[in-house]
């Protein structure tokens, strides 16, 4: 659902068309998303926040970067630092994800006893997760010239995810301390876990994890979870072996695509270099030894388990690290994606067709040579080798950021000195560590323990959209006011009514827990573009009832269709509009019907009443936008193998917390109306609880109206169909999840450097699909549904209603409304 700039500052309104209506289509389709774009622009009266001045170039020259050399950065060939002549390339075979040494043994085997042919030695690292340190395999394997290295204890992928920084850092440290248990082994690799496939790896990792200790004051040296492609762009390469023999790219095709990971898909895949097969030095503390694309992984991931072209594929690697005098390490696993015997045949052809020219080493001993070459024989941390300032300045390969127009570097320092105002995360954190800020393939980009529910695992922006908005933004801080108008209206009965949002309520609601509201903002003048929005405490609004609505509406003020829209707030705790859902309540006893037609009118009424009066009351204002986050909503997409499997709680699943707010002010600073969006379910209440509420909307709505006199707020429940709120259950809960919100919001609104100023103009679109719908019941299925005494009894016996009154079960919503609105 990626309409907007930043994907997550839409809001997410909901119209109901026809008489099929169901909740899982709110995740199907984008219904009305309102989007902000935002500007990058710091006006004078909106002061940058004090503190640290992002300068472009040093992002482009961040030392904790990985993935910072390009083809012509400066090389450390293998025979300056192999410590031999006669070496042009070291091979590193690193085996990934040890738990059990004796499947580990068996597998290897015959990969070992070929190594020892050459030289005695058996020179593999095996990257290790847990291992009880006194298995006496390990004291064979380091009698061979294996090394026991560091996979992290628990292996999660992503490394950094769910929040918890300190997580990450703890599976990492005790890998760390238990392989150096190991007697005689002394670990000095890592790998991130699913480096391979997923974006897991981040600059935050080695500015803040790879470059601390552990409590024991052990850390490693080397990192090796960058994959390096070679590409016919190196001019160095030969075309027979850097393409295959269809003249296609040979190792470009492996390029992770499309993995699905946690609900999300997986399409930009950015953890690699290319053609840039030598070791370089990260954060000042990290040797890269990059990984060769493929991994049998990503090999058979493309292509099926032991395909012959991959050992092709990997031979020609070994051709060309050789003429390049480089270095790699071959990532692969016990797990049956390649043979041991292939493996063997790689060793083979690389004896056979280079001889001692290539050296088959653990990371243990690339540690110790690079050390003697560059480091007088200490680590990288206790003495920098010489070339650091040379390699470290020379970016002129890699200017993104600095190579672009004056004006434009200006437009981005000022969004990144201060982005949570265009809902970007910072650059650092407030304790001043790194955030896994990059920029990748002109995007910018951060990944940190926050972004493990995105999809790419990433914030990923396009420069050019951010500088886009920016140049944009330059004249909204010289507009003029323009007339913003709000008002709100109680819409709740006085009667008892039959509530929606869940099947098994078969009785009237006769009580209001609380009063439920219709909300509407006009922003815009009648003689030029005037739009209006109403938000209103209910499941859903028909797209008839809207119709009729806007008809009445526009009979008296002048506005396109495409600048009105009805917002439901979804809450499963007001009363039915039978044109929503109907298939819910086959069964509707007559003088329920009455009194649900009664509501229906005089909710239209109220709906005509409160958006006119917002007209009426509009004064010369100014709009403000700015981002704030809120964590209580949860995913509820319970997924198995990839699939819907029903409703439950996924706490790794995508949610969007963050807070988009919009405020109009009027002449003298006053607020006169707030628009706050935020993607969840309005499901505290459950179906146990039988009165009318507005659930945490109605309450955020209402807090801030007792708190900021005189405002009129409007809530929407954004892309929010995957997500319910967490904990839900009662009432109580509801009032406090609107706490939350309304905390939230008062917060963006009075803390400094929050909310900018944007252009004012509003660009709307309306246009209707098709939607089609998923596999319909045959009739035979829905008989025998029919019986069930819930949902999906009342839905079977409405659906048999309308094939034995000779009208077939629609296979798709005509006429859905697809709407945006853009402001600024
Ligand atoms: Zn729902
Ligand atoms: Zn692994």
């Amino acid at each position: 659902m990626s309409v907007s700039f930043f994907r997550t500052a839409c809001f997410f309104l909901l119209p109901v068309r026809g008489d099929v209506m169901i909740c899982r289509i709110l995740s199907a389709v984008a219904l009305l998303l309102v989007c902000f774009h935002p500007h990058p622009f710091v006006g004078a009266q909106e002061q940058p926040l004090p503190g640290s001045q992002p300068d472009l170039r040093a992002l482009e020259q961040d030392p904790a970067n990985p993935w910072h050399p390009r083809m012509d950065s400066p090389r450390l060939l293998t025979p300056e630092w192999v410590g031999d002549q006669t070496t042009q390339a070291v091979i590193v075979l690193a085996i990934d994800d040890m738990r059990d040494p004796a499947k580990y043994e068996a597998w290897l085997r015959p990969v070992l006893n070929r190594l020892k042919q050459i030289d005695g030695r058996a020179g593999v690292s095996i990257m290790t997760n847990d291992v009880r340190p006194d298995d006496p395999q390990l004291q064979s394997w380091l009698g061979e010239g294996l090394s026991i290295e560091c996979h992290s204890a628990d292996h999660p992928c992503p490394l950094l995810q769910g929040g918890d920084f300190a997580k990450a850092k703890s599976t990492y440290d005790r890998c760390i301390d238990r392989m150096a248990e190991i007697p005689g082994n002394r670990p000095v690799a890592f790998r991130t876990p699913c480096c391979d496939s997923l974006n897991t790896v981040s600059p935050r990792f080695f500015a803040e994890i790879f470059s601390g200790t552990t409590a024991a004051g052990r850390y490693l040296q080397i990192d090796s979870s960058v994959f390096m492609f070679f590409t016919s762009r190196d001019p160095e390469l030969t075309k027979d072996r850097v393409l295959d023999a269809q003249g296609a790219e040979r190792f470009l095709k492996y390029m992770p695509k499309g993995n699905r990971f946690g609900g999300n898909l997986q399409q930009h895949f950015v953890n690699y270099v290319d053609n840039y097969p030598y070791p370089w030095v990260i954060n000042g503390t990290c040797w890269q030894i990059p990984c060769l694309a493929p991994s049998d992984w990503s090999a058979q991931h493309l292509q099926g388990v032991h395909n012959p072209v991959t050992l092709d594929d990997w031979k020609a690697a070994i051709d060309l690290t050789v003429a390049k005098r480089g270095v790699f390490s071959l990532v692969f696993h016990p797990h049956g994606w390649i043979k041991p015997e292939q493996v063997v045949e790689l060793i083979e052809h690389a004896v056979s067709t280079h001889g001692p020219r290539v050296k088959f080493l653990n990371f243990r001993e690339v540690s110790e040579r690079l050390n003697n070459a560059y480091c007088g024989g200490r680590t990288l941390r206790e003495q920098a080798p010489a070339f650091l300032e040379q390699h470290r300045s020379s970016v002129k390969a890699q200017r993104v950021l600095t190579a672009l127009p004056e004006q434009d570097q200006q437009v981005l320092t000022a969004v990144l000195q201060s982005p949570q105002r265009f809902g970007l995360p910072p650059v650092r954190r407030p304790d001043g560590t790194h955030n896994g800020f990059f920029v990748h393939d002109q995007h910018l980009c951060w990944q940190n323990e926050e972004t493990s529910t995105l999809p790419d695992l990433l914030v990923r922006v396009p420069i050019e959209t951010v500088l886009q908005q920016g140049r944009r933004s330059v004249a909204a801080q010289q507009e003029p006011l323009i007339p913003v108008g709000a008002a709100v209206v109680d819409v709740t009965p006085d009667y008892p009514v039959r509530l929606t949002g869940y099947g098994n309520r078969l009785t009237e609601a006769s009580t209001a827990a609380v009063r439920i509201h219709a909300r509407a903002l006009a922003v815009g003048a009648a003689d030029d573009l005037q739009s209006l929005l109403l938000t209103v405490d209910n499941c859903g609004v028909p797209l008839e009832l809207t119709e009729s609505v806007y008809q009445r509406i526009a009979a008296q003020v002048k506005i396109p269709r495409e600048r009105f829209a009805i917002s439901a707030t979804h809450s499963h705790s007001a009363p039915w509009l039978r044109g929503f859902a109907p298939n819910i309540f086959a069964e509707v006893p007559a003088d329920h019907g009455a009194r649900l037609a009664q509501y229906e009118v005089e909710l239209a009424d109220k709906l005509v009443q409160v958006a006119l009066s917002a007209v009426q009351q509009q004064v010369p204002a100014t709009l403000h936008l700015g981002y704030g986050e809120a964590g209580f909503a949860m995913n509820r997409r319970a997924l198995k193998d990839g699939r819907w499997s029903g409703f439950g709680e996924v706490p790794d699943g995508p949610v969007d917390k963050r807070v988009p707010l919009l405020a109009a002010r009027d002449a003298s600073g006053k607020l006169v109306a707030l628009l706050v969006n935020y993607a969840c379910h309005c499901t505290t209440e459950t179906g146990e609880f039988n009165q009318i509420s507005g659930d945490w909307a109605g309450f955020a709505a209402d807090m801030l109206e007792a708190e900021y006199s005189g405002a009129v707020a409007l809530v929407a429940i954004g892309c929010g169909a995957d997500a319910n709120p967490s904990p839900r259950g009662t009432h109580e809960q509801a009032r406090q999840h609107g706490r939350t919100l309304a905390d939230e919001v008062k917060r963006i609104l009075t803390a400094d450097g929050q909310m900018r100023r944007i252009s004012a103009r509003i660009t709307a679109q309306l246009s209707r699909i098709d939607l089609p719908l998923g596999r319909i019941p045959t009739r035979e299925e829905l008989q025998q549904e029919a019986a069930d005494k819930g949902v999906t009894g009342s839905r079977a016996r409405y659906f048999l209603g309308l094939l034995e009154s000779g009208k077939p079960i629609p296979s798709s919503v005509p006429d859905y409304p697809v709407q945006t609105w853009c402001f600024g």
